[in-house]
């Protein structure tokens, strides 16, 4: 499944239907490539961006975690590169005004020649792509989309401009608005990562962090971004989780390679098969880069950058070092030896990873029998991301069952999310809560009452057992442990 719009729709569908995922200020029309996350979706959130912090704070032996500022001195992103850089190559059609991305607008039409059957033209393409845009050679790439026709899809014609560099970063003044003069120009932050490097020497003195070492951060940054149609894919706000790791010159190799493996684990850890992910490793480097790749995992719309892996240099302390005027060096003792580290960054957006992550479990199932048409939609989350952990219902709102299903709620709640509910019949309860893929529901029914067994049903093999009531906390416990 290369590219299944369909589904793609479906999960958006399904994301506003359950309380998962909203344009942003919807009844005034949403705001383009904004989105707001509703009671499910930010538990979602919650829970992935917790496990992300345990795996890169907690459970090493030499990160620690920070959180900066969104606003930042607008010197550094002079330093950091982003004020000359930070810019893509963008044409506009003439005729409808809309303006695209260089590379996406030739990869989109790469794509309509593969799906044609022309698949040499189509990598043929993407070769002259890939060249011309490392030679940064903009006349090239305008003759590119001129010799194709390649057509605007708004107003299906080929009159283009030349082709410009579009800078990403939003600015807005901090100080004195009415006085314009006096009020410095700002910027919201394109990435966090900048605010672990402005904090380099903070983090190291103040935790006595000896090299090699990292720091994490998760937060929000922003990006101007042009193509704004992919859902919470691709934002103008989105969260990152980010970790700089600070290493000794000349072991570069040794730690990217080994934080490829380590993230990729990750991955997996997720419990998504190891071939709906791939490497793609980076031909033409940012400006900051000596190497770099994308962990790619295969969206409804393709595969596509989830996570990125930098191998950074000292790019980015020592031009903090210039502009700043102030020493960002470590002393390695165990060389005797002043020097600015060089630096792997592992980049990870966090709105991505719940796009992967919703993809991967939305599952639309036939259960029809002979006698009748069934059907239901499940998100087959790990366990221990599901927004609910357990659902409990009384069988009927009488006889003492809500009251037995009040208590049981009680003793867990405290331990994971619950839910609670006594509206309608079992099944349709079931269902509400496969969709928004809560892995264990609790029925109590008359029999509770004699001998304090009660119904646990498993979302994913929609098996049913019944169990001691005492046993439920720790079976739910066992069962969302990563
Ligand atoms: P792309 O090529 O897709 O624009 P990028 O290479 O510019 O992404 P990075 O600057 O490496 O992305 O950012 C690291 C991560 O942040 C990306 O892998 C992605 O998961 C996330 N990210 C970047 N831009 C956006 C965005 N506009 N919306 C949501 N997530 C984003």
């Amino acid at each position: 499944m290369a590219n299944d719009t369909a589904r793609f729709q479906a999960i958006i569908a399904h994301c506003k239907e359950y309380g998962f995922i909203f344009p942003s200020s919807e009844i005034y029309d949403g705001l383009s490539a904004v989105y707001d996350y509703g009671q499910y979706g930010s538990e979602l959130k919650k829970n992935i961006r917790d496990y992300w912090w345990k795996s890169m704070t907690q459970l090493q032996d030499n990160i620690v975690g920070i959180d900066a500022a969104i606003f930042m001195h607008p010197t550094t992103w002079k330093a950091s590169g982003h004020v000359d850089n930070f810019s893509d190559p963008m044409i506009d059609n003439k005729d409808s005004n809309k303006r695209y991305r260089v590379d996406h607008l030739i990869e989109a039409f790469a794509d309509e020649l593969e799906k044609a059957g022309k698949k040499d033209e189509s990598s043929a393409l993407l070769a002259e792509l890939d060249r011309l845009t490392a030679a940064s050679d903009f006349a090239g790439l305008k003759s590119l989309i001129e010799t194709n026709r390649i057509k605007c899809a708004v107003s299906g014609t080929s009159n283009w401009t030349d082709i410009r560099q579009f800078n990403l970063m939003f600015s807005t003044k901090m100080g004195s608005v009415s006085g314009e003069d006096e009020a410095a120009e700002i910027y919201l932050r394109p990435e966090t990562a900048q605010g672990i490097f402005v904090n380099f020497l903070n983090v190291q003195k103040t935790g006595r962090l000896k090299i090699p070492f990292g720091i994490a951060q998760v937060g929000k940054a922003f990006r101007n971004e042009i193509i704004a149609r992919q859902f919470i894919f691709r934002m103008r706000e989105f969260e990152q989780m980010e970790m700089q790791f600070f290493i000794r010159p000349g072991t570069e190799a040794e730690w990217y390679n080994h934080w490829k493996e380590a993230r990729m684990n990750w991955h997996l850890s997720l419990g998504i098969p190891q071939e709906k992910y791939r490497f793609h490793d980076h031909v033409k480097l940012a400006h900051y880069a000596i190497a770099a790749c994308d962990i790619e995992y295969e969206f409804p719309i393709g595969f596509k950058e989830v996570e990125g892996i930098h191998s950074r240099g000292d790019f980015d302390l020592t031009n903090h070092q210039t502009y700043s005027r102030k020493k960002l060096q470590y002393f390695d003792n165990e060389i005797n030896q002043n020097y600015v580290p060089y630096v792997i960054e592992t980049s990870i957006g966090l709105d991505r990873t719940i796009l992967m992550v919703l993809s991967q479990a939305y599952t639309e199932e036939d259960l029809s029998t002979p006698e009748k048409a069934d059907s239901r939609v499940v998100l087959k989350f790990p366990p221990a991301l599901a927004p609910i952990k357990l659902a409990v219902f009384p069988l009927l709102k009488k006889d003492g069952l809500p009251e037995i299903a009040k208590e049981l709620m009680q003793g867990c709640r405290g331990a994971f999310r619950c839910f609670y509910e006594e509206k309608d019949a079992i099944g349709k309860r079931y269902r509400r809560m496969d969709a928004i893929g809560t892995p264990f529901c609790v029925t109590i029914d008359h029999q509770t009452k004699e001998d304090q067994t009660v119904t646990i049903r498993y979302r994913d093999s929609m098996k049913q057992e019944r169990v001691h009531i005492d046993q439920v906390k720790s079976i739910v416990e066992n069962g969302i442990a990563l």
